[in-house]
């Protein structure tokens, strides 16, 4: 739509985590005649982007970096990290704004609304740094209107004759399978006023997606339209999630299983089997953060049975985990005191590092209170993450971080599982994980084969290795539990009534 022709040779990114690297990533690659710059005012983020370890863990990334960063036969260098963040601005036709929103902490709307602060930052910067017409993309996640509060931003702060167009073009990737998710999307949005100039600038960036993505899945849409379904598709996802969960405790009360319960619902069309799994919650930065933003926002619209119904999604997340918790303390004879539990897995989910909203967070708190000794193993997040997420010292009495299960497992009264690293599965159907090209326990995945921390745990040994009865409470229905069973294990399932 349109007739006025827009061209973008030059791209900067303002926030280089989780989004905005591996977004740029795949851009360089993909528009090899592209110049891509991600920007960022955490030094040691850049400089972790300019080094063999990645500071995100996700698989292939470091394939898609590399070439594009430093170069290889037949390709110039056209992907920079750097930390000259007015100078990038300036030499960009289009800025993507991909700076993390997280939930306000205190003031008005804390506990739900969204800390806009580093966005509004981030917009002035571009505003008085940029010196000649710019394209101003939101790639954050962002309440509905954000857009019109950065085109008020940029145009007071504009320098004279500057214009800038606002994008709104969230992201769907997740954590996890970031890189095939930026390769294949399955929808690419694009908001943009109805304006000539709106749609003008639309079409730039939908020619930049173009380069691979097919034109039919690039969506234009306005601005608040876009925004909205950003936050209308983690909502409705996370709401599957609490669904299937609260059909978990049903089963767990009745003679029912939660997995012939999800394949049986998931074989209707309309349903279909994805996100379907029932598991002790749902974490990651995302869901819960953009649900209470919905909440907030359907408050402040005078909507409180659509804010009450959203809410619910992330109540039964939080009775989730209680109960799970619940359901630990009172089969280990109501107590935990001095008993030592082996957690597996801290990361929110399997393939990434991430621990942010991390359901392990919530149980571990719970069972440091009930006085329990607990070592933790997983293979991709670091000791010093896992201690500041706990808010525990190094040495910390209750608290061990172990290199291998095996050590996490010795002469432990349960294991708990919170993350469905392949590693931890013991079910036929599972392939050995990280594939071979992405392993290595670093995010340079440049090994040859699996690093020894992502073998796939020997149940036998792990019993042989533990206090009897041997627990294990898997909360993410990751283990075959006849299998388990027929080791002497007693095994506790999400969604599974107990056998004793
Ligand atoms: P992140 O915290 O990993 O990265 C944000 C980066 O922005 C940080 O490195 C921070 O230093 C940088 N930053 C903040 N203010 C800046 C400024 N003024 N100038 C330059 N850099 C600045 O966050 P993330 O997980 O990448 O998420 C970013 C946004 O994308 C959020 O709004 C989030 O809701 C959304 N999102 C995240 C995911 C996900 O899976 N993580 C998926 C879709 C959308």
């Amino acid at each position: 739509v349109g007739s006025h022709k827009r061209e973008v040779k030059s791209i900067c990114c303002i926030g280089g985590g989780y989004v905005g690297g591996p977004s740029a990533a795949v851009i360089a690659n993909k528009a090899p005649h592209l110049l891509v710059t991600v920007v960022d005012i955490d030094a040691r983020r850049i400089a972790a982007w300019n080094s063999d370890l990645l500071p995100v863990y996700e698989p292939n990334l470091f394939e898609l970096v590399q070439p594009a960063r430093d170069g290889s036969s037949g390709r110039e260098p056209n992907l920079v990290f750097s930390t000259d963040i007015d100078q990038k601005i300036r030499e960009a036709d289009l800025v993507f704004i991909g700076v993390n929103t997280p939930t306000k902490k205190t003031g008005l709307g804390a506990g739900k609304a969204s800390d806009l602060s580093w966005l509004e930052a981030a917009t002035r910067r571009v505003a008085r740094a940029a010196t000649k017409d710019t394209i101003v993309v939101e790639k954050s996640t962002v309440p509905c209107g954000t857009a019109n509060m950065m085109r008020e931003i940029l145009a007071a702060n504009a320098q004279p004759g500057v214009k800038f167009e606002v994008l709104s073009n969230p992201e769907f990737l997740a954590e996890g399978t970031a890189v095939r998710n930026l390769l294949h999307p399955d929808r690419i949005l694009i908001g943009c006023l109805e304006t000539e100039s709106g749609y003008a600038a639309a079409n730039a960036l939908a020619d930049v997606y173009a380069n691979w993505v097919p034109r039919e899945r690039l969506i234009t849409l306005n601005l608040w339209s876009s925004e909205l379904a950003k936050l209308a598709a983690n909502a409705m996802l996370a709401q599957r999630i609490s669904s299937i969960n609260s059909f978990s405790a049903i089963c767990e009360a009745v003679d029912a299983n939660i997995q012939d319960l999800a394949y049986a619902v998931g074989l209707d069309t309309r349903i279909g089997p994805k996100m379907l799994n029932a598991s002790v919650g749902f974490g990651g930065s995302c869901f819960k953060k953009d649900i209470l933003n919905l909440v907030y926002i359907s408050e402040s619209l005078h909507l409180p049975e659509v804010a009450a119904y959203w809410r619910m999604v992330v109540e039964v997340n939080e009775y989730q985990m209680a109960r799970f918790v619940k359901r630990i303390v009172n089969s280990m004879y109501s107590t935990l005191s001095n008993k030592k539990i082996a957690v597996l897995g801290f990361a929110y989910k399997k393939d990434t590092g991430d621990t942010r909203e991390s359901a392990a967070i919530t149980v571990v708190k719970s069972l440091m209170a009930e006085n329990a000794s607990i070592h933790i193993f997983d293979p991709q997040v670091r000791e010093e993450q896992i201690m500041a997420d706990l808010q525990v010292e190094r040495g910390d009495k209750q608290i061990t971080v172990s290199s291998s299960p095996y050590d996490a497992c010795q002469d432990a009264h349960a294991v708990v599982i919170l993350t469905e690293w392949d590693m931890f599965s013991n079910k036929a159907s599972k392939t050995l994980a990280p594939p071979a090209n992405e392993a290595g326990g670093m995010a340079n995945g440049g090994a040859a084969k699996p690093s020894p921390k992502h073998e796939k745990v020997d149940w036998a040994r792990v019993g042989e290795l533990m206090e009897k009865p041997a627990y294990v409470f898997d909360g993410r229905n990751t283990v075959d539990k006849a299998v388990l069973e027929d080791l002497g294990f007693r095994v506790e399932a999400i969604g599974v009534a107990s056998s004793s």
